[in-house]
């Protein structure tokens, strides 16, 4: 797995070793932990656990035993690198790993993002708090983001190899790699690293509104008729209607009306009928038909809340149930990254617009995702006792099969016993 996304395996062994202490990484050998319970049982949360350090102290083989960076000035060159890889391995492990940064399990990293008390991770590591996130998580879940919304696999896996062919047997620094990167995939990415790896920001992207224009016929007939429409099924707002309407003067001396009291100015007139006459004649044919268009425009307003410039994937749904994705660039957000407006031009009508519908942006508040918003969900609940600690289903499992195997035993000897008593006591000689 390591060696198909950098280079084959240079030493003889790797040597892994199910300790009581560890992980921790030496050339050819590691040690890991933890170890399943004396009785042979383990937690599922044993079980991978220690699959992933294996994988993880093992890798440290490749970052960095073959690419010798300097794990003491940066961290996340080899924790990073390897945890990245460890997460790709994981998810070539079986369907559905726990892999750390999975959407369902990366809670308190997306808290930590989102917290003011935070430094970039290209900080010295003498310097790095909340390492657990700064060099290990973050970084792969930046490597990630770069590889499946940023990149592409293919780029981002050819890159990645250059990065580790060039520099093995070699000290690289973090611009090597950032170099590397942006040399080998033939992109630009320096707002990538500036964001992801200098930066503090964090992805909290919003649909804040969406406009709805559509071609205006300009024929008086259809339109005034659709504003009349529109009119009749407004509520009724005037705060006199909702108390007991008063005697109006115009009624008891109805003389006082005249052609305004009437007139409707939603009414088509003559003179419109005239003026669009008037207006259709002066057309081209192009014109004519774009009048005629059922085309609907919308206008997705998009504010970046959290800083990181990332890119945009917009899931839309229209009113027939069918959705389509839009994916935009980081590159959108260029001329200004704090807020953008993107058109999209349909031949339906849209009922819902979401935002990273894949969760794949790591965007820390996905309520604010949804157009039209939803309603956030909570729970709560009476606690009274603490859980039991220790939560190994295995050896549960093992000692009901235990006890169950034991009560069939007792069983199996008692009804011996009854059998026995039943027979004729033997005749005495
Ligand atoms: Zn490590």
């Amino acid at each position: 797995m390591y060696s198909r996304y950098t280079f084959d395996y240079p030493y003889p062994v790797a040597i892994s070793v199910n300790a009581p202490v560890g992980g921790m990484e030496y050339p050819m050998i590691c040690w890991q932990r933890p170890r399943p319970e004396k009785d042979g049982t383990y937690s599922k949360r044993t079980k991978y656990g220690l699959i992933s350090v294996i994988i993880h102290e093992v890798g440290h083989n490749w970052f960095p035993m073959i690419v010798n960076s300097d794990e003491r000035q940066w961290m996340w060159m080899d924790e990073g690198l390897n945890s990245f890889l460890q997460f790709l391995t994981e998810q070539e492990w079986e369907a559905d790993y726990p892999s750390r940064i999975m959407p369902e399990r990366m809670g308190g990293l997306l808290s930590y993002l989102k917290s003011p008390n935070k430094m970039p991770i290209m900080t010295g590591a003498d310097s790095l708090q909340s390492t657990g996130y700064n060099a290990y998580t973050k970084p792969t879940l930046a490597l990630n983001i770069l590889r499946e919304s940023v990149l592409g696999r293919e780029q981002f896996d050819y890159a990645f190899k250059q990065y580790a062919r060039r520099w093995m047997f070699k000290s690289p620094t973090p611009t090597d790699f950032f170099r590397t990167m942006e040399d080998a995939s033939g992109q630009d990415l320096d707002w990538f690293w500036r964001g992801w790896f200098y930066g503090i920001e964090h992805t909290d992207i919003s649909i804040e509104n969406v406009h709805h224009y559509k071609m205006d016929s300009r024929d008086p007939y259809k339109d005034k008729t659709a504003k009349k429409d529109k009119r009749a099924a407004e509520p009724d707002r005037l705060f006199q209607k909702l108390n007991k309407p008063l005697p109006k003067r115009v009624d008891a001396f109805p003389e006082l009306k005249d052609f305004y009291n009437e007139f409707d100015e939603l009414d088509v007139t003559d003179k419109d009928g005239a003026s669009y006459e008037k207006l259709i004649k002066g057309l081209s044919e192009k014109e004519k038909a774009m009048l005629k268009s059922k085309g609907q425009f919308y206008v997705v307003d998009l504010k970046n809340l959290g800083g990181l410039v990332m890119p945009v994937v917009l899931k839309v749904t229209y009113e027939d149930k069918s959705t389509e994705e839009i994916r935009l660039p980081a590159q959108i957000w260029r001329r200004n990254p704090e807020s953008i407006s993107k058109m999209i031009v349909a031949d339906k009508k849209i009922t819902r617009i979401e935002v990273d519908p894949h969760r794949e942006t790591a965007d820390v508040d996905i309520e604010n995702n949804y157009f039209p918003r939803r309603m956030r969900e909570h729970t709560f609940g009476i606690s009274k006792s603490k859980k039991p600690s220790g939560n190994n289903p295995l050896r549960d499992k093992q000692k009901a099969e235990e006890k169950a195997r034991k009560e069939a035993e007792e069983k199996k000897k008692k009804e011996a016993e009854k059998e026995e008593n039943k027979k004729p006591a033997p005749k005495k000689k």
